[in-house]
């Protein structure tokens, strides 16, 4: 059921606000949306004017829209991406931030027939390598210097400053090779010239990760900070872990990245147990992930409160944090006049039997499930990917990266 093309007032009725920030109490409350898409009235038994229409929450969650700061959306323009319909706004999701699927040289593409068209808003990360993630992992968009063009991903950023928020690059040894850590050095004097921040994905050396996290400066990410990968993993290393709890301190983003190979339920255990949160929480969703381990924003939300992390933390992270890396207003999203952009959602009992990055299994006490995503005066009902049955071509997919040869 969606209420997409009826612009009558919405009333939510009965939601429980969390994830607004200080000052916004978390009981029920009703929310009254106008026609024109804005935030009309907060409060107690709000009457519905003549002809609203009415979503009864019945206790349920309302937060800001969800953020999903790391997906992969150039759907035909990339091998690895998926269509933004699929991890968006029916899973809860507001805006789908794309991490670097499009460089300078297929960019425009990627605004024009996916970010324009979209239902959610879309952001991205502009790769460093000119040709993105066309071929991803196998051709690599940083062999050498011929793969970056500063001049032209420079100007590529200035062309679109509505839309590319921030450089993205991959760090790891699958990637850049010999090349090493050069390619990061780069990205962060392209970004620095933009002032923009960098996002950085690190995996198996080189570079190691500590180098990388020595370039850095706050505002820039680390995505896939909680992979399980020898020589990446922070965990293994104290040294690694005290470097990424400073940088942490010190403003430089840590982001969950789940991805296919690229998140650990002991990483994340044992960093949450020692008070190293991640900054954003985010999916890493993409074709060879989505259907394994990943599936959609909810369940990773799920897997980060299931090793320790708390439920207020788990929205922030989740909704203002990554709002806040790409510039969007963080306050007064529930205050009369304000264009609605909201997640209504349940937190169940659970006993889903679920998998990390690693193929570990682990079991979901409580599971974070949207069932309404609320854009201006539109309201859509949401749900939970739910993956198909495990086919014999899945089974046969790489355990890191879940590539499946045969397709
Ligand atoms: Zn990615």
């Amino acid at each position: 059921m969606t209420f997409q093309d009826d612009s009558s007032p919405l009333l939510i009725a009965g939601a429980k606000p969390v994830g607004f920030g200080r000052g916004v109490p978390q009981e029920a409350t009703d929310i009254l949306i106008g026609g024109d898409g804005r935030i009309a009235a907060v409060g107690h038994s709000l009457q519905a004017p003549d002809g609203a229409r009415r979503i009864d929450a019945k206790g349920a969650y309302v937060s800001p829209g969800w953020v999903d700061l790391h997906a992969h959306v150039w759907h035909g323009g990339t091998d690895i991406s998926i269509k933004p319909q699929v991890c968006g706004i029916e899973r809860g999701v507001t805006t789908i931030v794309d991490a670097g699927s499009a460089g300078e040289a297929n960019f425009h593409g990627f605004r024009e027939y996916i970010i324009e068209p979209a239902r959610e808003r879309i952001k991205a990360f502009l790769n460093i390598g000119s040709i993105g993630l066309v071929a991803c992992n196998r051709v690599s968009e940083l062999i050498d210097m011929r793969s970056i063009d500063i001049d032209r991903t420079i100007a590529c950023v200035e062309a679109n400053r509505d839309i590319i928020i921030g450089i993205k690059v991959r760090a790891s040894g699958v990637i850049v090779g010999a090349w090493g850590i050069t390619p990061v050095k780069i990205a962060k004097k392209v970004a620095k010239i933009l002032k923009l921040p960098l996002m950085v994905h690190v995996g198996e050396p080189p570079p190691v990760f500590d180098e990388v996290l020595e370039i850095l400066g706050p505002g820039d990410v680390v995505t896939h900070c909680f992979n399980g990968k020898a020589a990446a993993n922070i965990m293994e290393d104290e040294d690694l872990f005290q470097l990424a709890q400073r940088c942490a301190n010190d403003g430089i983003r840590l982001d969950v990245g789940h991805g296919g190979a690229s998140f650990s339920f002991k990483v994340a255990e044992l960093a949450v147990q020692r008070g190293l949160l991640p900054f954003s929480i985010s999916t890493d969703l993409h074709a060879r992930s989505l259907d394994n381990p990943v599936w959609d924003m909810g369940t990773t939300m799920s897997k980060l409160l299931s090793v320790g992390m708390p439920f207020e933390a788990v929205i922030d992270a989740s909704t203002r944090a990554p709002m806040e890396v790409i510039g969007l207003p963080t306050e007064n999203l529930l205050s009369p006049g304000t264009r609605a952009e909201f997640t209504v959602f349940e937190v169940n009992d659970s006993d889903l039997s679920i998998v990390d990055s690693m193929g570990y299994n682990a079991h979901l006490p409580r599971l974070i499930e949207p069932i309404w995503t609320i854009l201006g005066h539109e309201a859509v009902k949401a749900s939970r990917y739910v993956p198909p049955r495990k086919s014999a071509l899945e089974s046969s997919a790489c355990p890191h990266c879940g590539w499946i040869n045969a397709r």
